[in-house]
């Protein structure tokens, strides 16, 4: 089989980070036998340098025709001063909603030789952590009706949901679930908000179609709680797009550094979207010294989500833990303990990719 996947390095350490994860996917490609082809496009400050425009059409078309998109980071202050829309941020904004990328998929998960990271006391994550927050992306209140008063003196956004929206922002958790420990809590305000009630109600009906998995419900009040008071309850979150945006913060830092966060963004049919949660940190940009574990284990959520690869993303995720078992760290998760080896971003991607092919 073969596979096509479009990379977009972007700016600032997505070039550094980028390459690492490539360097692994063309690994995994080869030990398991499959034939993967990379094209690379320029999205961000860095088409904007080249073509004047931070998503020039041909990258789009090569995303569009690509099996699945890796992307690094976009932004850095020398794009700054210019308007809205020639920002290297509005290139990201307008290849999601070109892409059709409605559900948001962030893990949060310590790995174990990484426990010391957490910020939570011990016995609270001494079961492990890991948790699945599949947010809704491009509806609700980030997209609904908003204004201003002529007098300013009030302002509103619009949290609006169609039933459509809703229900297929939970296949996609349901079938998460389904792959993981097949638990689904649902996180709304439901005794409060109307649009939160209709989310229930679908939930109800769209849980009937997957009895395998169980079902809860949660205020996103009460979640907000639970997750420090007791994280390892959870399984798969499924919530609307802004209780996702702050409930994923929240988790992302209970696993201790934004330097090992991947993600999914995905739709109904084409390419999805696999990008680390973290931005182009330019203050580390070319120094190799970027920690690249995030986008390598996007590419091993681009193989399970994307390419429906589990055992190969599996193959990732293992070699990841054995490179921090044996006690390799990037200066952002290092801790000064005794047996830890500091490496840099190349020699990190290097000592996966060896690990994979042992
Ligand atoms: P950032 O995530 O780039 O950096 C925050 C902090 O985390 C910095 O100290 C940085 O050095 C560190 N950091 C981030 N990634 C790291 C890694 N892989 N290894 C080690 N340390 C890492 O966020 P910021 O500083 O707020 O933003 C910098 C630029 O990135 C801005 O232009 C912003 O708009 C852009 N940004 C882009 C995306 C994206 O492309 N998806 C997301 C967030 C921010």
């Amino acid at each position: 089989m073969k596979c096509t996947i479009a990379t977009i390095s972007g700016d600032g350490i997505g070039p550094d980070v980028v390459a690492e994860a490539v360097k692994v996917l063309r690994t995994v490609a080869r030990v398991s036998g499959f034939t993967v082809e990379f094209v690379a496009s320029p999205m961000g400050g860095a088409a904007i340098d080249a073509t004047g425009s931070p998503l020039p059409e041909s990258t789009l078309e090569a995303c569009r025709s690509a099996d699945a998109v890796l992307l690094g980071a976009v932004g850095g202050p020398r794009w700054d001063s210019l308007p809205g829309n020639l920002r290297p941020e509005a290139g990201l904004l307008g290849l999601r909603a070109a892409m059709g990328v409605y559900a948001n998929l962030r893990p949060a998960r310590i790995f174990t030789e990484l426990a010391a990271a957490c910020p939570l006391k011990p016995e609270i994550i001494a079961g492990g952590l890991d948790l699945l927050i599949v947010r809704e992306l491009t509806g609700g209140i980030y997209f609904g009706e908003r204004g201003t008063s002529p007098d300013g003196e009030a302002a509103w956004d619009t949290e609006r949901y169609t039933k459509a929206e809703i229900e297929r922002l939970l296949d996609i958790a349901y079938r998460a679930a389904r792959s993981r420990k097949r638990k689904l809590c649902v996180v709304d305000k439901a005794n409060v908000l109307e649009s939160s009630r209709l989310w229930r109600q679908r939930a109800r009906d769209v849980a009937a179609r997957y009895p395998d998995v169980e079902t809860s419900f949660m205020y996103v009040d009460n979640c907000a709680m639970q997750l420090v008071r007791n994280p390892g309850q959870f399984d798969v979150i499924a919530t609307s797009n802004m209780f996702g945006d702050i409930l994923s913060d929240e988790a992302s830092m209970i696993t201790g550094s934004i330097g090992m966060l991947p993600s999914a963004s995905i739709g109904d049919a084409g390419p999805g979207i696999f990008e680390p949660i973290h931005g182009s940190a330019p203050d580390l940009a070319g120094k190799d010294q970027a920690n690249p574990l995030a986008t390598i284990l996007s590419a091993a959520m681009l193989l399970s989500y994307g390419l429906g690869r589990g055992a190969e993303a599996a193959l990732i995720e293992r070699a990841v833990s054995s490179v921090l078992a044996a006690g390799r760290r990037c200066a952002d998760i290092a801790t000064g303990a005794a047996g830890e080896i500091v490496l840099g971003t190349r020699a990190m991607g290097e000592a996966v990719v060896r690990a994979i092919e042992r």
